[in-house]
């Protein structure tokens, strides 16, 4: 039987009303057959909660989860601050250990997961991350290996990766993804996320926004490649977009003074004090609301990416652009930045690279390939001691002959149908996305995080090698643009010309 790629059924709005906040967590614990994949698609976590003091009452859902005995809670500095001393103080009728990460900038590598199983020490029977993404990474693939099962209590709305059921790690400096386990529950507290650093919350944003690059990038995936799609997955991640982009507002940066409209009219300074007041609890507390949210749509993109057992509903060449970034980073010893920093920039190039390449409203005029040999001494430059593992995932040419003809038709017809109209969203979707990030004080161009336009052309064009994927990066070197596409963005974004 001929696949189906382009009938209505496979349009994520057409499963739209099956895929709400609601339903989802109706689904929890459970494995559903899916309607419009046909796949089975299991969700292992059983719990998500938001309450107030919730590390006080975190031992309550424990029972229902089946967890009991002893457990090890991993935290670093900041979050032990945040709420790891009181979760330790919830969980006294567990024998609770605290591991605490003290390392400056901790990743989940060899030596942060090696440190964690030789802290386990004595088996524990369950493990509580208390953090955001990295702290709940090496958690999670320390679960998976020991098959201890553990839950997570969120600090900051700042990543998408708690619920997810693989995990990113940096494998010999590669940013690579391996399997792991997903939480049992998910617990947060809007009063702890919205304490959170600003930037952090901005990097959530940008995490979720990433979506928008990452569900075209699949869905063309599918279409040219025949990869594994599912467009109920897919409607899942869209509307926990579209109920992000309206939080934006809320989740602004709170500046009392911008709050505070027309305080010069009152004249008594007592009345003047407690109306500020008044207006600084409403900011924080709408804030709060806001930061939760957030928090509810990122774990909804992590419970999309259980259900596909992969990243793919929710990274796209967003992503691969900020891996890239990130693993030169460490390769050269350089203080990082936040991953959903790096994730909204490379969204934003994402849009960009999109509607420049189909800005004629058909496909791009085909331009030659770059050569074999050229490539690899570039990925050499580029990867440096990590160039022969980014060369044996890759192939020096994309697709060719009649491989490249099918494709391309298939691209065609996927345009044809929903990529134009997509795309032609972006126009308006990319300065609002830019405004809304400056408004969370994030960073919209990768200058902003220290890069240099060298730095940002080798991960426009060299992105592509840290996944061999379908993207927007492979879509661009296919139609062979996308090096001419990166030098014009790369040089264009230190002056702000680009977007
Ligand atoms: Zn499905
Ligand atoms: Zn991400």
């Amino acid at each position: 039987m001929e696949t189906d790629y382009f009938s209505a059924r496979q349009d994520p709005s057409y499963w739209y009303d099956q895929a709400d906040f609601t339903t989802v967590k109706g689904w929890l614990g459970s494995e559903i057959v899916c309607p419009a994949c046909g796949r089975s698609h299991k969700i292992s976590t059983r719990l998500m909660e938001e309450r107030s003091k919730m590390t006080d009452h975190i031992s309550e859902y424990l029972p229902q989860l089946g967890l009991g005995g002893s457990c090890v809670v991993v935290m670093d500095e900041n979050t032990k601050r945040a709420a790891g001393d009181r979760l330790m103080a919830g969980l006294a009728d567990y024998a609770p250990r605290a591991v605490v990460f003290t390392r400056d900038d901790l990743h989940a590598d060899e030596e942060a997961l090696g440190s964690l199983m030789i802290a386990l020490g004595e088996k524990p029977d369950f493990l509580v991350a208390c953090g955001s993404g990295t702290i709940t990474d090496i958690t999670r693939y320390n679960s998976y290996m020991t098959g201890i099962p553990f839950i997570s209590y969120a600090t900051a709305a700042s990543v998408d990766g708690f619920a997810s059921g693989t995990t990113p790690l940096l494998v010999q400096g590669f940013k690579t993804t391996c399997p792991g386990t997903a939480p049992l529950g998910i617990f947060y507290d809007a009063a702890v996320l919205a304490a959170a650093p600003d930037s952090m919350t901005a990097a959530g944003f940008g995490d979720v926004l990433a979506k928008i690059i990452a569900l075209i990038d699949w869905r063309l995936a599918f279409a040219a490649e025949d990869e594994p799609y599912c467009p109920l997955i897919a409607a899942i991640v869209d509307r926990a977009v579209e109920a992000c982009l309206e939080l934006a507002d809320d989740l602004a940066v709170i500046k009392p003074d911008n709050k505070v409209k027309k305080l010069s009219d009152i004249h008594n300074s007592k009345e003047k004090e407690a109306k500020l007041k008044r207006d600084q609890e409403a900011a924080l507390l709408a804030r709060g609301q806001a930061c939760v949210k957030l928090m509810d749509t990122l774990s909804l993109t992590g419970i999309a990416m259980q259900m596909m057992g992969t990243s793919r509903p929710a990274s796209g060449s967003d992503h691969h652009i900020s891996h890239l970034l990130e693993m030169n980073d460490i390769r050269r010893h350089k203080k990082g930045s936040l991953h959903g920093d790096k994730v909204g920039i490379g969204t934003l190039i994402g849009m960009k690279m999109y509607l420049r390449l189909f800005e004629q409203g058909e496909l791009p005029q085909q331009r030659p390939h770059m050569a074999a040999d050229l490539w690899e001494k570039e990925v050499r430059r580029v990867y440096g001691p990590l160039a022969d593992q980014a060369i044996a995932k890759n192939t020096p040419y994309p697709p060719s002959g009649k491989e490249w003809e099918y494709q391309r038709k298939q691209i065609a017809k996927a345009m044809d149908l929903y990529g134009y109209k997509y795309i032609d969203r972006f126009k308006t979707l990319l300065p609002t996305a830019r405004d809304k990030i400056i408004a969370m004080g994030g960073p919209v161009r990768p200058d902003q995080l220290g890069y240099s336009r060298q730095e940002t052309y080798d991960a426009i064009a060299f992105g592509k090698e840290v996944r061999p994927k379908f993207t927007t990066l492979r879509l661009a070197e296919r139609f062979g643009w996308l090096y001419d596409l990166a030098e014009e963005i790369a040089n264009g974004l230190p002056e702000g010309k680009i977007y």
